[in-house]
C-alpha cells in the first residue's frame, strides 16, 4: 500500500478519479491514457466502493460489486501496456466507511491488490450529503446540524480505523452552500487528530472549485490547521471524465502554499 509522509507527493500526481464503472463518463483506459497524455507521473483509478447497510437502496453511482474482478484486471492489463520511466498506473478504490460494516468491507478488499485505499463518506445516516441541492434546501438549521455532525463523526471513525491510504474530500457536506465554514471547522479538527493519530493522509480535492461552493475541499482553515498537524496532503482532481484529470492543480498548490505547505 502507498503511503504518504509531509507533505505530500507533488501536482503530477492524481490518485482519485472515476470511470464509466461507476459514476464517470469514460472508460477505464480513455482516463489511463489521458493522464499520460496530461505528463502525469502517477495515476491512480479508484471507482466507487459502497457496501451500504440495508436502509441505503438507491447506489446506482457505483461500481457493481459483481465487477470488482473486471476492474482490477483490467487496470493490471493497462497497467503493463501504459507504465514506462515516466509514468506508473495505481490500482485504487474510493470507499464508502459505514460503522456497521467496515472492518468486512476492508477485510474482502485486503485480498485483492490495490495500491491504496481512499476513505470517504458520501452518507449521514440515509441522507445522501452531495447527490442534490435539492435534498439540502428543506432541511432546517437543526437537521442540517443533525447532518453535519454525523458525517463527521463518521469521517472521523474512518480516519480512526487506520486502513484508508488517505480521506476523501474531508468537508464535503458544504458543495450545495448550506453549511457555512464556522460551523465545520471544530468538527474538521477532531477528524485532523484521528489522522495525525493514525498516520494517515488527507486530499485536497480540486472538484469542489465547480461546484456551488466554488471552493476546493477541504477549506483553506482546515488545510491550515492540517499543516500545523504536519498532515500529508494528496492534490486530487476526483475527474469524472479525461480533461479533468489534472483540473486546478496550480490552484490547489498555491491554496497549499498559502496554508503553510511547503513548495511542490
Ligand atoms: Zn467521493
Ligand atoms: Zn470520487
Amino acid at each position: 500500500m502507498l503511503h504518504f509522509d509531509f507533505p505530500g507527493p507533488g501536482k503530477d500526481v492524481s490518485y482519485h478519479n472515476h470511470s464509466d464503472l461507476s459514476d464517470g463518463a469514460a472508460s477505464l483506459e480513455a482516463m489511463c491514457r489521458a493522464a499520460k497524455a496530461a505528463g502525469l507521473r502517477e495515476f491512480g483509478m479508484s471507482d466507487h466502493w459502497v457496501i451500504p447497510p440495508p436502509e441505503i437502496k438507491d447506489v446506482n453511482w457505483r461500481m457493481d460489486p459483481g465487477k470488482l474482478e473486471h476492474y482490477v484486471t483490467e487496470l493490471q492489463k493497462l497497467k503493463r501496456e501504459l507504465d514506462s520511466e515516466s509514468f506508473t498506473l495505481r490500482i485504487g478504490l474510493e470507499v464508502d466507511f459505514f460503522f456497521e460494516n467496515a472492518s468486512d468491507v476492508l477485510a474482502e478488499l485486503e485480498k485483492w491488490p490495490f495500491d491504496y485505499l481512499i476513505g470517504s463518506v458520501h452518507y449521514a445516516g440515509i441522507f445522501p450529503v452531495d447527490h442534490d441541492a435539492s435534498d439540502w434546501a428543506p432541511l432546517s438549521p437543526g437537521e442540517i446540524e443533525t447532518i453535519c455532525e454525523e458525517y463527521w463523526r463518521k469521517l472521523e471513525g474512518a480516519a480512526l480505523c487506520g486502513r484508508y491510504t488517505f480521506i476523501g474530500h474531508p468537508d464535503l457536506p458544504k458543495k450545495f452552500g448550506y453549511v457555512p465554514e464556522g460551523k465545520y471547522l471544530p468538527h474538521a479538527i477532531r477528524l485532523l487528530d484521528a489522522v495525525r493519530k493514525t498516520r494517515g493522509a488527507i486530499e485536497l480535492n480540486t472538484s469542489g472549485w465547480f461546484k456551488p461552493c466554488r471552493e476546493q475541499y477541504p477549506a483553506g482553515s482546515i488545510l491550515k490547521e492540517a499543516c500545523a498537524r504536519k498532515i500529508p496532503v494528496v492534490i486530487n482532481a476526483d475527474a469524472h471524465a479525461p480533461a479533468h484529470v489534472a483540473r486546478n492543480f496550480g490552484e490547489a498548490a498555491k491554496v497549499l502554499a498559502d496554508a503553510g505547505y511547503p513548495a511542490r
